[in-house]
């Protein structure tokens, strides 16, 4: 398989050779950085584990070489950096048990310009080879640039799949930016009340990202419990943890829809149900 950039890599933890490890795929996972499908796409990640015929593969689009370092890693180099990022996305492969990992290795800059067409290009070439059911990438409200840019990519690319080819559902999941002020109804609840410590394990293995001080391992977690918590205000609570994803699948079965207007869309069902309940008990 051709990729855009000479540099790009695959990783498939059981051995078997790419085009075929790629085929097997139910469920993939785009996401801008290593670490990002281990913070959005739990969901996944889980249904397919020691599954027969379910299969997760990941992608991360950038290289890693911007990252913030400290403590261990304060004086690596931009390319150690990388390195170190690749091997932490692959032991993440090894220990979820994915069908393939595939870094594309483009500079951020270069996901964040829309007249780019690169990262697009492999999009198509994956999702062609792997024919996922369902696609997880970030959720178009998420506040950080680079996220945005994958998720519009991931959109463009699965638009310009034939009809037929295109997965049944692309979800927009939590990274920078959680979901939870949308209207419960907006709402795509994955329970995650199941395998913790998997999902602890997962999240821990991006040494590189936490020891400076930055806990996402602890604050993903904690996301997830909140999300379970605060979801129903009335009753027990029925799940241990929750992820929310904001439903993209209207975007892919109708191309031309207009992608600012439906997030739009959400806001306002959220601006909505405020302004309600206000004049309600006001
Ligand atoms: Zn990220």
């Amino acid at each position: 398989m051709q990729f855009q950039l000479d540099t790009a890599e695959v990783f498939v933890p059981d051995g078997l050779p790419f085009e075929q490890a790629l085929a097997r795929t139910t469920h993939m996972a785009i996401g801008a950085h290593q670490d990002d499908v281990e913070i959005m796409a739990a969901s996944p990640i889980l249904q397919c584990f020691q599954q027969e015929d379910k299969w997760f593969t990941g992608v991360a689009v950038t290289d890693g070489r911007g990252s913030p370092r400290d403590a261990l890693y304060k004086d690596y180099s931009d390319e150690e950096m990388r390195r170190v990022r690749f091997k932490e996305q692959k032991k993440a492969a090894v220990v979820g048990e994915y069908a393939a990992q595939v870094i594309l290795d483009y500079p951020s800059t270069v996901v964040k310009d829309g007249k780019n067409q690169q990262p697009t290009r492999d999009l198509v070439t994956l999702l062609t080879a792997a024919h996922p059911r369902s696609v997880y990438t970030h959720n178009l409200a998420d506040k950080h640039d680079t996220h945005v840019g994958v998720a519009l990519r991931v959109v463009a690319a699965l638009r310009s799949l034939p009809e037929g080819e295109r997965p049944e559902k692309l979800y927009g999941c939590e990274v920078w930016r959680d979901l939870d002020w949308m209207v419960d109804s907006d709402k795509v609840p994955f329970d995650l009340t199941s395998h913790e410590n998997l999902q602890a394990s997962l999240l821990g293995l991006y040494d590189s990202q936490i020891c400076g001080g930055k806990h996402y391992d602890l604050a993903t977690m904690g996301r997830r419990r909140a999300n379970a918590t605060y979801f129903e205000s009335h009753g027990v609570d029925v799940t241990l943890g929750l992820s929310y994803a904001m439903d993209l699948s209207p975007l892919i079965q109708d191309p031309e829809k207009d992608i600012s207007q439906f997030v739009q869309e959400h806001i306002q069902r959220f601006a909505q149900d405020v302004a309600d309940r206000l004049r309600r008990v006001g």
